[in-house]
């Protein structure tokens, strides 16, 4: 099957969209910033007492972090690369949140020098460099999530500790002089379990009452971080299904003591306004009779389809083509064999396909130009263009 438009854009948006990618050379990214706006709205709209950080690391595009700095949003900033780019777009430091729990002291030194405040942690060792660099600042800790099974892009075990260390952690804290700020989770993105935030809320629940309770810290945020839908081919529920949930679960396990609510959306921030044009560069059958034919197109895994990694990640492809179709394996241009996009899961493309015929990626938003490798084969970087 092939996606259908009407599934995944407004017609007219579509048109606006294909309008821009017939004047230009493939292969590129255009993305309608309208959509992103849209987003940020419906997610404020659905949240009315969080406070959202864009997790930068998503699309760092500053035609991005310029949209959503002037709606209001804040950031979640991964680098002090990431860090400069979002400073020199005019963002004051008090709407940035050092979200990495893997980092260097002389970074550390560095947010704190621009005026961040607020870092994440996970370990003993980041919280003293932290303690060091960047004293008296708010510190939250992070803890590991299970679930993350039902996520299509796990972000487990790499980052987060076990509640016992997550407690010991902001115990230390105050014995550091920082301020024990919060606890952070993060589901695993594209998480089409909506239940990963109950277990994980309830995990936040009993630290917070065991700090209270035991060593009289009060904390005062729970950053319920990113895992929000994007439109690929495996569905999900609505953004406001889960807010409905993930507000309940809250009020189940904090009442009208609410605590400051921080989200990190990185994905549904921007995944539905990309579409990624792509060209067939060839297609071929490996032996006379075989079933499958190959289709290689001009962008793959080292230029934006990263996530296609495992086939974690389906993303909708349209073509203009009609017709009668037939399984494919889809490939991208280099010489790496890795580049191969979709085998075990087959797209059906129409038979009539052919050499020069693009496809659109739907909903490529998102971790796509921020991935792509820089000259692989000699390919430069993905270009974006946003209208
Ligand atoms: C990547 C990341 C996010 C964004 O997650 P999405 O699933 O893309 O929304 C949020 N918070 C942190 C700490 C992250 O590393």
């Amino acid at each position: 099957m092939t996606a259908k438009i009407e599934d995944y854009y407004a017609p007219e948006t579509f048109a606006k969209i294909k309008a821009f990618a017939d004047q230009h050379e493939t292969p590129f990214l255009v993305v309608d910033t309208s959509i992103i706006a849209g987003a940020y709205d419906e997610l404020v709209g659905a949240f009315p007492r969080a406070k959202v950080y864009y997790a930068v690391k998503a699309n760092p595009a500053v035609e991005v972090i310029n949209l959503l700095k002037d709606k209001g949003a804040n950031f979640d900033i991964a680098s002090i690369y990431e860090l400069d780019r979002v400073l020199s777009c005019g963002v004051s430091p008090e709407r940035i949140s050092y979200g990495n729990t893997i980092k260097k002291a002389k970074d550390i030194r560095y947010f704190y020098e621009r005026g961040v405040r607020l870092f994440a942690t996970d370990s003993e060792a980041d919280l003293r460099n932290i303690a060091k660099a960047a004293p008296g600042s708010k510190v939250y800790a992070r803890v590991l999530t299970e679930g993350t099974h039902t996520a299509d892009w796990p972000l487990s075990r790499k980052f987060g500790c076990s509640n016992d260390m997550a407690l010991d952690l902001m115990i230390l804290a105050r014995d550091l002089g920082l301020e024990p700020y919060g606890i952070s989770f993060h589901v695993g993105s594209q998480q089409r379990d909506i239940g990963a935030w109950d277990a994980a809320l309830a995990k936040v629940k009993s630290i917070f009452d065991r700090l209270k309770d035991e060593d009289g810290i009060t904390l005062k945020m729970i950053n319920m971080g990113g895992g929000f839908p994007g439109n690929y081919i495996m569905r999900t529920n609505e953004l406001r299904t889960y807010a409905t949930e993930i507000q309940r679960f809250l009020e189940e396990d904090f009442g009208d003591d609410l605590p400051e609510i921080i989200l990190e959306p990185g994905r549904s921030m921007v995944a539905n306004a990309g579409v990624l044009v792509s060209e067939v560069v060839l297609i071929s059958r490996k032996a006379k009779h075989s079933l499958h034919r190959w289709v290689y197109i001009d962008v793959g895994k080292f230029s934006g389809l990263i996530e296609t990694m495992d086939e974690a990640l389906k993303y909708p492809i349209y073509t203009d083509k009609k017709g009668e179709l037939e399984e494919v394996v889809i490939a991208g241009p280099t010489c790496d064999s890795a580049d191969i996009l979709y085998e075990d899961y087959k797209y059906a493309l129409p038979l009539n396909l052919a050499i020069g015929d693009r496809l659109y990626w739907f909903t490529t938003g998102a971790y796509t130009t921020s991935y792509s490798a820089v000259e692989f084969n000699g390919f430069p970087p993905l270009m974006a263009y946003y209208i």
